[in-house]
């Protein structure tokens, strides 16, 4: 039993109980064993629970309370994004003719799903000031790893082998450097100035006639806009590299400043992040990458392009790095994404990223008296703030995590950037109201106080969940395969 008192289901169980009911066979029944090797037929039925229909219901409704997304809570996940999801997405991308096409079908017979695609990569053409976008991949990292991909085959097929660096400001988020090294390079660090910008000596000194690319996070992990990223792209172009933009998080930027224009070659966005895809648990998300006129020739093929008023697979891309995704990237995402840009409209685009870039100002200066603020200047759409004032009265930021949940929020990302001691990132998003806001910086106040009137409470956290403090690694390193009943 836990805490709510909620048996788990196969507590539940009572033999010979079932909670549906199929119509009497009325086709011949198949022996199993002309259709599958013997040894791969159960001989003992599963250990599956016997509960009622009503049973199973409350079973899945009760696991959903315990559930936190941002339709049940404020979730400041800072460097994800967790925003609301509109539901008119949810609706559009339910419409029969986008929900139940089939990826092989005759593109004669989904022209209005192609158009779709198509249209919404001009729109993304047009908030990047790129020249092209393919929506092939899945994920953002997935997007940094095929932008990198493009960059590689640019300079091979200039008979240039010998740039096999990338180089990667250390406030990067941890998925620069992991697609560097999967695409075959080697990552060069690059540090970062007191103020939390590129230190631009220092990228002068790492670069070289053997950097193939720069990659900049912008605005970066801190929450800071780079502010020199055309003395940047200059020293970067100056030695025949690449500047790769990871538009992950373009809440702070959209509308106001395109990556095409500030000299990027290649950039990708988390459609599921920006573009209100909704995400966590693993996907499925949307990765789209944009890149100038010289890098066009390398696209994932096959590229979607209109052909006398039709939309057609183009697959005769000779110098393409090739597919990178089944079919043509996760559809139903890019049916939300765009169904957002066309109900916000260019000035509602332009309204989330004031709102967004005000909202965390908001925050961090009404939160900036009660802990530490190692970076003191606006921030764009979040900011990180440390522990470190409570970490010397023997609390730790994990603590502080951990008894945000007792107020009902998730967490704030922690312990990230690195080079921050005892950090915490939040991002609120523009989608939140001053009262959430409000309500959220009351509990981190409160939590500072505790922590200096009544410290072991948050030691102690969360005391109001299902259950209390996890093992951070127990279910990663032991995970339970198979349900066994108590003796
Ligand atoms: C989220 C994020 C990524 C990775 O995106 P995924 O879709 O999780 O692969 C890359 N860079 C930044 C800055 C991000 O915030």
């Amino acid at each position: 039993m836990h805490k709510d008192n909620q048996a788990l289901i196969f507590e539940l169980t009572k033999e010979g109980r079932v909670g549906y009911s199929l119509p009497t066979l009325d086709v011949p029944e198949v022996d199993l064993s002309e259709l599958l090797p013997t040894d791969l037929i159960r001989t003992e039925a599963a250990e599956l629970p016997e509960v009622s229909e009503l049973d199973i219901m409350r079973h899945y409704t009760a696991l959903s309370n315990r559930n936190h997304g941002v339709d049940s809570g404020f979730y400041p996940l800072g460097s994800c994004t967790m925003k609301y999801n509109p539901k008119i997405n949810e609706s559009v991308a339910r419409f029969p003719g986008f929900a139940n096409i089939h990826p092989l079908q005759d593109e004669k017979t989904v022209q209005g799903a192609l158009e779709l695609m198509f249209d919404l990569q001009e729109h993304l053409k047009e908030i990047t000031g790129m020249d092209e976008v393919t929506l092939q991949p899945a994920a953002g990292a997935h997007g940094e790893w095929t932008g990198l991909m493009m960059i590689r085959a640019y300079h091979e097929s200039r008979g240039d082998f010998k740039r096999t660096k990338v180089i990667v400001p250390d406030s990067a988020h941890g998925t620069n450097p992991a697609s560097a090294t999967v695409a075959g390079f080697e990552t060069v660090t690059v540090k970062s100035s007191d103020q939390g910008l590129v230190d631009l000596e220092d990228l002068k000194r790492v670069v070289g006639d053997d950097t193939a690319a720069l990659m900049l996070t912008n605005p970066n992990t801190l929450g800071l806009f780079e502010e020199q990223i055309l003395e940047m792209a200059a020293i970067i172009h100056e030695v025949g590299g690449k500047l790769y933009y990871d538009g992950a998080n373009l809440n702070a930027v959209m509308s106001k400043a395109r990556p095409g224009d500030m000299g990027f070659d290649v950039v990708h966005l988390n459609l599921h992040k920006t573009f209100t895809g909704p995400h966590g648990g693993g996907g499925p998300g949307s990765g789209p990458v944009g890149v100038k006129k010289d890098l066009m020739p390398y696209l994932p093929k096959p590229v979607l392009v209109k052909k006398d008023e039709a939309y057609t697979f183009d697959y005769d891309r000779p110098k393409s790095i090739g597919r990178v995704k089944p079919f043509y990237g996760n559809f139903g995402i890019n049916v939300r994404a765009y169904t957002y840009i066309r109900s916000m409209g260019p000035d509602g685009l332009k309204a989330v990223t004031e709102y967004a870039v005000l909202n965390a100002n908001y925050m961090m200066r009404r939160l900036q008296p009660h802990f530490d603020l190692p970076y003191d200047r606006h921030c764009k759409h979040e900011f990180v703030l440390s522990g470190r004032r409570q970490k010397k009265l023997g609390v730790r930021t994990l603590d502080m995590a951990k008894r945000l949940l007792d107020f009902g929020y998730h967490p704030p990302t922690i312990y990230f950037p690195l080079n921050v001691e005892e950090g915490m990132m939040i991002e609120p998003t523009e989608t939140e109201s001053k009262e959430t806001l409000d309500a959220f910086i009351d509990a981190m106040i409160q939590i500072a106080k505790e922590v200096e009137e009544n410290p072991e409470i948050v030691q102690n956290a969360p005391h109001t969940t299902v259950i209390n403090r996890l093992d951070e690694t127990k279910a990663a390193r032991q995970p339970v395969l198979r349900y066994r009943k108590a003796e």
